[in-house]
């Protein structure tokens, strides 16, 4: 649609108070003086958590869980207006219109908790709620600074199927949609403010894209709208070799494919949403990773090759809430159809299956899942081998909530010797135990359980061993490092 176009995402640290609205405005600000730009906005910090927490609260009958977030909510957003908006009228209209928003979803609370009954699609309209107000301060937060913005709902816009808390967009209507929709307001060089994490079905019924999902809501309206490219603003420099909060020395990485990006995502590394990079890749939109709050750093720029000459270990991640499930027993070498049974079960519990291992004995098999799905999938389990458990054909269900995944990523690394046999003997000298080895087709990962207390320690090994840390300066290349020359 427009070849100067920029879509900007905001993460909830970025828009976590008056200050960093300010700053996100700024930011958008200077990028609309040299181009199109669209801006994509998640809920104020810790907001979508309260608003999660409030509806469970009062799915279980607590009444007052109602009122409790609609004064949280006030609160946090009235102080935010009150700093950001100067005019007096100004303010009341904005005040109001997010008063309206808080009735709505404490109204949800209300009726839930006389109902004792949560259904996913009464979850999604309350858990909606921080990004409806955040888009009207962001664009009020603009227009302060005399640029010309609009909050739009992306209901209007991202159109998807009806998997509550989990939709999957439909691209050519939402293109069609979003493109009607934005064009007249880009050609009188306004700048839409549109809610992240939100959609709607075809028949207008919201829907959530899952948690974190702002990063996919930006670069679903960016593939649609054909943007120039996407910027995910956020609290850390970029992607990093590591969690910095797991190692403190990790490092920014300057460049990297989507398809390492993606495999990072999908292995724990929070930064990205797991399906960020699905709808850009096919088109080669760029995406960037920056820090809002230090917005002169570059940041990692995503990219179809990222380094195309470089190969080796770019980034260590970890995955913990996760669920070790085994179903196993001597009988079950021979005894056909046990893996079919398994996973089908697994399946009918809309389990998200995150790896499928390997264990010593052979006897097993182990896949991991959130933890949240744990107890649907054993269920499901026990019902499918009912008969088999009776007969002793399969001795064991077994599941363990306390382990980890830590997956080393980077790009071709299945066959490159030498990879693996680092990882193992680098924990071995540490005498830590790997629980299971994931046997992934992916050539981006090598990943291996662990207890969950071993993580951090594991993360840091690894991290060390493959010569990631940071040097002298915080953007050198990792490519460049000479521990890479040997992998
Ligand atoms: P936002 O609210 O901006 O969407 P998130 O909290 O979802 O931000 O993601 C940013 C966080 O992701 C960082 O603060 C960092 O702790 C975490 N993170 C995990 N792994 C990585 C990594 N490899 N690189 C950068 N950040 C990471
Ligand atoms: N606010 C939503 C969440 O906390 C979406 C997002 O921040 O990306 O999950
Ligand atoms: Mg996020």
């Amino acid at each position: 649609m427009n070849g100067n176009l920029q879509v900007m995402k905001f993460g909830g640290t970025s828009v976590g108070n008056a200050e960093c609205i300010r700053r996100a405005a700024e930011i958008v600000a200077r990028a609309a003086g040299e181009g199109s730009v669209v801006a994509v906005v998640s809920a104020m910090g810790g907001v979508t958590n309260r608003l999660i927490e409030a509806a469970q609260a009062s799915a279980v009958g607590d009444i007052g869980a109602a009122g409790n977030l609609a004064e949280t909510l006030r609160q946090q957003h009235q102080g935010a207006i009150e700093i950001l908006v100067g005019d007096g009228d100004k303010r009341a209209q904005l005040a109001a219109e997010l008063k309206e928003i808080i009735e709505e979803v404490t109204s949800l609370c209300r009726g839930t908790a006389l109902l004792r009954e949560l259904t996913p699609r009464t979850l999604d309209a309350i858990s909606s709620a921080g990004e409806r107000l955040s888009a009207r301060l962001l664009a009020s937060a603009l227009r302060e600074l005399g640029v010309n913005a609009a909050a739009i709902e992306a209901t209007e816009l991202i159109v998807t199927d009806n998997h509550s808390g989990r939709a999957e967009p439909l691209i050519s209507e939402t293109r069609e949609r979003a493109t009607a929709r934005l064009a007249p307001l880009l050609a009188e060089r306004s700048v839409p403010v549109v809610t992240g994490f939100i959609g709607a079905t075809v028949d207008g019924m919201l829907t959530t894209l899952g948690r974190g999902g702002s990063d996919y809501s930006a670069t679903i309206l960016g593939a649609v709208l054909d943007a120039k490219e996407i910027i995910i603003w956020t609290d850390v420099d970029g992607v990093l070799t590591a969690d910095p909060r797991l190692v403190p020395e990790a490092r920014t990485l300057q460049e990297i494919s989507y398809n390492e990006a993606a495999e990072l995502a999908y292995f724990g590394a929070k930064v990205l949403h797991p399906k960020t990079l699905r709808p850009v890749s096919e088109a080669s939109i760029p995406v960037w990773i920056r820090n809002s709050f230090l917005p002169e750093q570059n940041g990692t720029k995503i990219t179809a090759t990222g380094h195309p000459t470089r190969r080796g270990v770019k980034a260590i991640t970890a995955m913990s809430n996760v669920t070790l499930i085994t179903v196993g027993g001597r009988g079950i070498v021979g005894l056909p159809g046990v893996a079919a049974k398994t996973f089908t079960a697994a399946a009918s519990a809309q389990a998200n299956v995150l790896l499928i291992s390997q264990s010593s004995s052979g006897n097993d098999i182990c896949f991991i899942i959130d933890s949240g799905d744990a107890a649907r999938t054993v269920a499901e389990l026990r019902a499918a081998f009912a008969s088999d458990l009776a007969h002793k054909e399969v001795e064991h269900i077994t599941v363990n909530a306390d382990i980890a995944i830590v997956a080393v990523v980077g790009e071709r690394m299945r066959g490159t010797p030498g990879i693996a046999g680092r990882t193992f003997s680098a924990l071995g000298r540490r005498g830590i135990n790997i629980i299971a080895i994931a046997q992934g087709s992916s050539e981006y990962n090598v990943s291996l359980v662990v207890e969950a207390g071993e993580m951090r320690e594991v993360v840091q090994a690894l991290h060390s061993e493959f010569g990631l840390q940071r040097r002298a300066s915080r953007f050198e290349s990792v490519e460049s490092e000479s521990a890479l020359a040997s992998v």
